[in-house]
């Protein structure tokens, strides 16, 4: 439950394929409607390459997750029909702040020279993010989105792959010539698939608060070390929409 944000609930809508009337192959499938599946489907059907998006949740990301979005990914979102809504919404940036304990001991300018289309960075909330993407997922036509569709299994076969999609009325079968899985950090489908994934964990722990607060400070990032209000620790400070104040403690 947040003070400043609804969350939307999307329509479930019965898969064709239960009434045994649904095309059953598809060139792409892609699996998971986070920012990452969502950017990806959004792309392919602004491509003209059909794409079913399947979800098993009906509602964007819950609490706070993802905030910072820089130069690149913006000309991402841009591409992607968001650069507007995402600019409108979130707070733009390029001044950095670096504090070891009480003084500020370095600082830098994401934009030093006027005039860019786009800031350095802004903060923007995930789960805005997400609902606009979803936004303009619903507007594609070559877009096919469905939400409480699980994908229990996944079968390798020949050129493509077969999957179990289980949804409030019953379950069904699709097949893909592609399948992007997008299921998250914790893919279910990796696990079914045995497939490992590669690259470094970052072991450190963060509390992340989110505190609502009407101030009157700049639109800076600021990052503290050994500050006297968490000694021997990091601190990070990002303002983010609806004056909503984001606040990770190492
Ligand atoms: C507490 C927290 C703080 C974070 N802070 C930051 C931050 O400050 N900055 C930053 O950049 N990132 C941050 N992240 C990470 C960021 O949230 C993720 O990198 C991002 O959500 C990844 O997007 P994704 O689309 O890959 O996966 P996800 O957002 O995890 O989306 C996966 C989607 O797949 C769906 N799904 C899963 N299994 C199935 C299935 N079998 N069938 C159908 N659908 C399925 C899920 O319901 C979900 O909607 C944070 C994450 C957490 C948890």
């Amino acid at each position: 439950m947040l003070s400043t944000y609804q969350y939307p609930k999307f329509d479930y809508v019965r898969p064709p394929e239960l009434s045994g009337v649904g095309k059953k192959r598809y060139p792409v499938v892609v699996v998971g409607a986070g920012p990452v599946g969502l950017a990806a489907a959004i792309e392919l059907a602004q491509s003209g390459v059909p794409v079913v998006l399947l979800d098993d949740d009906d509602t964007v990301s819950v609490g706070s997750r993802g905030v910072c979005y820089a130069k690149r990914t913006l000309e991402v979102l841009d591409r992607l029909g968001l650069g507007e809504p995402c600019m409108d919404k979130g707070v733009s940036w390029n001044v950095g702040r670096t504090f070891f304990r009480e003084q500020e001991v370095y600082n830098f300018n994401l934009l030093p020279q006027p005039d860019h289309k786009r800031p350095g960075m802004i903060n923007l909330q995930q789960y805005y993010l997400e609902e606009f993407e979803v936004k303009r997922a619903q507007e594609l036509p070559k877009l096919d989105l469905r939400f409480k569709n699980k994908v229990l299994s996944v079968t390798p076969e020949g050129d493509g792959a077969t999957l179990q999609v289980e949804t409030p009325d019953g379950v069904y079968t699709l097949e893909t010539d592609w399948l992007v899985v997008a299921d998250g950090a914790r893919s279910g489908i990796r696990r079914l698939m045995n497939l490992d994934i590669e690259g470094k964990i970052f072991k450190d722990r963060f509390l992340i608060a989110d505190v609502v607060m009407k101030a009157d400070f700049p639109h800076e990032r600021w990052f503290w070390f050994d500050p006297p209000f968490h000694p021997g620790q990091s601190v990070l400070l990002h303002r983010q929409a609806d004056n909503v104040y984001r606040i990770d403690f190492q």
